[in-house]
């Protein structure tokens, strides 16, 4: 990082504008000098017409541009919510006036506001707000789980569905070791429907569930559900991938218009979260988002949406897509549709793994995991939403899942060759190989990592892989890098984890790669923060396509600013492992404050 006068240009153009009445004046203060506008009205209002006065301008700080060159400036002039102008302190309070509000940042670092590009936005405060919480951390054992389901059936009308979450990795942290089984459900209630969410990919269902959900013995999939079986064909309650047999996804208009106004900025502005791109979002609940953002409602900081598909992409519109645009009256500043999400596999991350690899995992000679679609069908959903000018998100876990999903990109680039993103969700996370990444840094597409797994996945990463190939393959973030890709961060939180909303954790593990047992994996795939900052800002803008207007502080830019209770490069640089400590004292989006650290 190093200072610079890069706003320089744009001021002597300003300067030297006729009319100008700032070519003479030393800076005047942060209330500007009424004697030197007293030269004249007709030249007062030349100057503004021909250089806009900024509404606010930010001085005295530490700001980390994250330009293309990290330059490090004191002061940024913003108007109309955009960066007008970024310098030294002296020069940009020669741009300010007397209706100019002037923000002190008492010498803070400040970066641009971060960008989570893979957030389940709505989905998370559904779990966070209406599902019994049955973490480990809060429920540590099963007749602790059985008491908080109980409390929640006394309040719970009969016939009404319970739904309760606990982590992914629930099994190995209650006491016994397991998940509770459907008896264990059953003794709490019978007239209510249970579903306990293990994580998002494991369930387990209360006979009353079963029978409501209509899940018969004997078949495996229903409702795109996996249903598992004793020895006799009976469903044991346990249902892998649940999301198929969820009734309750689909929010009503009302519910959606809380999570905007309320929960969703409430939770993600207080970790210096600017912009959520809210992924795979199910049709109705966007369409309840489209007619808000039409009513001209807008949430203090910007929504993007990635409407989820089926993953064959069959049941995509089939004209030209433009149906799922943002209606006219939305505010593009606040509002925007990125594009569609499908899922070509499983999970990388569950346990046991179901990403589709090569080869076969671990101690399981006859399994490579779940394929959710074929090439031809995925070629033919990537082409289509890519002559739309839309972005494509794929979820690709698995390295075979990767292949086919680069292939479909390039067979779709070559028919309709446009710039719209094409991101492989959790590549390089799980797996990912050197040439996936360079193939996919010449196809120019990228790839969305999650950097708080690196606490969580490691060890279930070696088990489901084997050591040799988890270390070939798995969180290679710097070879991302090296091989040209810019990693783009999505926190990926669907409320059943604990920590993986925190900013600066994340952070804090592409530089350190500390996993929660303690161990250092794989260090030499350690970021500097300088890379790790651009991968929670400017790089999963462009993976967005919003590159242009967010993810670092330059001129024309939206003034999206976080205001951190240390300097970060320094912190970086004498203990990395202190990152985390490191607080988000204010939030600016578009030169507003909308979120003040109160202790
Ligand atoms: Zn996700």
């Amino acid at each position: 990082m190093r200072q610079t006068k890069g706003w320089i240009l744009l001021l002597a153009v300003l300067l030297s504008a006729p009319g100008c009445s700032r070519d003479k004046g030393a800076p005047s203060g942060d209330t500007g000098d009424a004697e030197e506008r007293a030269g004249g009205e007709a030249s007062a209002r030349a100057n503004v017409q021909q250089h806009p006065i900024p509404d606010a301008i930010f001085v005295n700080g530490h700001i980390l541009t994250l330009d293309d060159s990290s330059n490090v400036v004191q002061a940024v002039a913003v108007q109309d919510g955009k960066i007008l102008a970024t310098g030294d302190d002296a020069d940009i309070r020669t741009l300010a006036d007397e209706s100019t509000k002037v923000i002190d940042l008492g010498g803070k670092t400040v970066m641009p506001g971060m960008v989570d590009s893979h957030s389940h936005a709505s989905l998370l405060m559904k779990v966070r707000n209406d599902y019994v919480d049955v973490h480990f951390s809060t429920a540590p054992d099963i007749p602790a789980v059985q008491k908080q389901l109980a409390d929640r059936a006394k309040e719970t009308p009969p016939g009404d569905f319970i739904y309760a979450v606990g982590s992914g990795a629930s099994a190995e942290y209650w006491t016994e070791k397991r998940l509770p089984t459907k008896a264990e459900l059953d003794a709490v209630t019978t007239d209510h429907p249970i579903i306990l969410l293990a994580g998002m990919h494991v369930a387990v269902l209360n006979s009353k569930a079963l029978e409501v959900l209509d899940i018969k013995p004997g078949k495996e999939y229903q409702h795109g559900s996996h249903i598992f079986f004793d020895g006799n064909g009976v469903p044991t309650g346990g249902v892998g991938e649940p999301i198929g047999v969820f009734p309750d996804l689909v929010y009503d208009e009302e519910t959606c218009k809380l999570n905007l106004t309320e929960r969703i900025p409430d939770w993600y502005l207080k970790w210096g979260v600017t912009s959520v791109c809210d992924i795979g979002v199910p049709t109705p609940n966007y369409d309840h988002y489209r007619k808000l953002a039409a009513s001209g409602i807008n949430a203090p900081l910007r929504l993007t949406y990635k409407v989820n598909y089926e993953s064959t992409g069959k049941t995509l519109p089939d004209k030209d897509l433009s149906e799922l645009a943002m209606p006219l009256e939305a505010d593009p500043a606040f509002w925007r549709l990125a594009g569609i999400k499908i899922w070509a596999d499983g999970e990388g991350g569950a346990n046991p793994a179901t990403a589709y690899i090569t080869g076969h995992y671990e101690d399981r000679p006859d399994d490579r995991g779940l394929i959710n679609t074929n090439q031809k069908d995925l070629n033919n959903a990537v082409a289509h939403v890519h002559k739309a000018g839309l972005g494509m998100f794929i979820h690709s876990s698995g390295d075979a899942a990767q292949e086919m999903v680069l292939d479909a990109f390039e067979y779709a680039q070559k028919w309709y060759p446009n710039e719209a993103p094409m991101v492989l969700e959790h590549f390089g996370v799980i797996m990912g190989s050197k040439e996936h990444f360079e193939r996919a840094a010449e196809l120019g597409v990228y790839g969305c990592i999650q950097p708080f797994w690196i606490s969580t996945f490691p060890a279930n990463t070696v088990t489901n892989l084997g050591e040799e190939r988890a270390e070939k393959v798995a969180f290679h973030f710097k070879d991302m890098i090296d091989a040209g890709l810019e990693p783009a961060y999505g926190s990926d939180q669907t409320g059943t984890q604990r920590g993986d909303d925190d900013t600066m954790f994340s952070i804090e593990l592409m530089v350190t790669r500390r996993t929660a047992e303690g161990d250092l994996f794989l260090p030499d795939q350690a970021l500097t923060i300088d890379q790790a900052l651009r991968v929670m800002t400017i790089w999963p803008a462009k993976a967005l396509g919003e590159g242009h207007i967010k993810g670092s502080l330059e001129v024309g830019k939206y003034a999206d600013m976080v205001v951190l209770s240390d300097d970060i490069i320094k912190v970086a640089e004498a203990d990395p492992e202190k990152i985390s400590d490191i607080k988000v004292l204010e939030t600016f989006v578009g030169g507003e404050s909308v979120y003040q650290l109160t202790q």
